[in-house]
């Protein structure tokens, strides 16, 4: 057999089953496809930070392919058309690829399976359970707390070792360099995308630094390398599995200690897990204004408010502080993310896509299900039964930021601007002297 493997966000050898199950092909043709996405809330391309470590990502990649006489080949377009010429240029027998939750990525999937005459094969994910450990897609819980408690008690896979070798590339085939990097980490958040760059954070914050143990307390800090662990951008792009960072939590739990913290690591991880499996089963809903409660809500867009909220020259600083990290760094904790959308969504009163397109735009861990579940979450159209969660911003500045050292950091403290610059028929309001 002479197969495709397509990366998407998997990019790993270690605990890749998709990839290990093409091990004993003829011949194996490694593809990464590089596609613009659709234009959405009217931004479209990647951010220079999360364009970096998706460009790091790769790199390590090719490289640990490399090692075992493969390599990688990167296609700028999209991958219907790239990999129906690639399969027809070089003979191929089957495609093979590990499946991404999406509407959009799942379309492409069908897609590629449709107009292909050869066999294409979708791999589960970067879960933790397996589909038939979840069970049917239309009984999943809409609710995190039952969820979480049903799947509590399933056994998580091991994880499984990467291939010792892997089938010759195809003949005739040149491997064009992968595109430069031209920007760095930002020094607030210094991690570098890749396999090994993931395990090695895994092993110093969990093994080396052991900062889970104060997890619980830490994780709701705005900065700080070591407040939370900083895996998402791994288990993201698919340096890490949270496979891998799940059996690693519990060696430590039974190698060193087990308290709250590490307790509350793994429910965190199945936030995660919950929003996978809901993006499946929530389809195109995920990105509906009304979310998948199908609400009626009244929200509104206003251009210049979205702009300011992007920009970070909002009338609250700590808001502003907060965006300029998002888009220096492509970063923000899970708190900062919380205040900011609860800002758009209320203070703003702004339709919440267009801020979870500027958060997918931007953050080195986009990941459609967590991005857009989170963001339904908060602006009450998703999974939150409570209805949705205001942040007041300056109670969460005086709590997370006292001495405003993170807001002085991140220039929050701009000019304030009035509220309206138009009148109710879109005249420019004129400043009084
Ligand atoms: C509006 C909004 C948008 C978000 N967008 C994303 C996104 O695009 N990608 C993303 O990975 N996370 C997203 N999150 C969730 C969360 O903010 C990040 O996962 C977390 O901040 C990543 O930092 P960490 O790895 O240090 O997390 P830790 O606190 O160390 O948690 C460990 C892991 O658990 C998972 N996790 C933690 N919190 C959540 C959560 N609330 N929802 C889902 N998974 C969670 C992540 O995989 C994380 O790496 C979003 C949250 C909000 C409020």
């Amino acid at each position: 057999m002479r197969d495709i493997y397509w990366f998407q966000n998997d990019l790993r050898l270690q605990d890749n089953p998709g990839l290990l199950a093409h091990a004993d092909s003829s011949a194996l043709l490694c593809v990464y496809c590089l596609s613009e996405t659709p234009p959405w809330c009217q931004l479209s391309g990647m951010g220079v930070q999360r364009r970096r470590f998706l460009l790091e990502s790769l790199q390590a990649l090719r490289a640990d392919l490399r090692e075992l006489g493969q390599d990688l080949l990167l296609v700028h377009g999209d991958p219907v058309n790239t990999l129906r010429e690639l399969a027809a240029a070089f003979n191929i027998d089957r495609i093979a690829t590990t499946l991404t939750p999406g509407y959009y990525e799942g379309l492409r999937f069908e897609t590629v399976a449709r107009r292909l005459t050869i066999e294409v094969i979708g791999y589960p994910g970067n879960s933790l359970f397996t589909p038939s450990q979840i069970g049917p897609l239309q009984q999943l819980s809409k609710q995190y707390t039952p969820f979480r408690q049903r799947v509590e008690t399933l056994a998580i896979a091991a994880p499984v070792t990467a291939p010792d070798r892997l089938p010759p590339k195809p003949k005739s085939i040149s491997y064009p360099p992968l595109p430069a990097i031209d920007a760095r980490p930002h020094p607030s958040f210094a991690f570098r995308g890749g396999a090994s760059e993931g395990e090695r954070r895994l092993q110093q914050w969990l093994f080396q630094r052991q900062a889970v143990l104060g997890y619980k307390d830490s994780r709701n800090q705005l900065s700080g390398l070591d407040s939370s662990s900083a895996l998402s951008p791994w288990l993201a792009n698919g340096g890490l599995s949270a496979r891998q960072v799940a059996h690693s939590l519990h060696r430590f739990e039974s190698e060193f200690e087990a308290n709250e913290s590490t307790v509350w690591l793994m429910r965190e991880l199945l936030w995660r897990e919950f929003f996978h499996w809901r993006a499946y089963a929530d389809g195109c809903h995920l990105f509906r204004a009304g979310g998948i409660r199908g609400m009626k809500k009244l929200r509104t867009f206003s251009a210049r408010d979205f702009a300011r909220w992007c920009q970070g020259d909002t009338n609250y600083p700590l808001v502003n502080a907060l965006m300029h990290q998002l888009v220096e760094s492509g970063w923000m904790s899970n708190r900062g993310r919380q205040i900011v959308a609860s800002c758009l969504v209320n203070e703003f009163n702004h339709d919440w896509r267009y801020g979870a397109a500027f958060f997918e735009k931007h953050l080195i861990d986009f990941d459609v299900g967590s991005n857009y579940g989170n963001w339904q979450y908060i602006a009450g159209v998703g999974t939150d039964p409570r209805g949705g969660r205001h942040f007041n911003v300056q109670k969460q500045a005086d709590k997370f930021d006292p001495d405003g050292s993170f807001t002085a950091t991140w220039r929050g403290h701009r000019p304030a601007q009035p509220e309206h610059v138009i009148d109710a028929a879109d005249w420019p309001i004129t400043p009084q002297p």
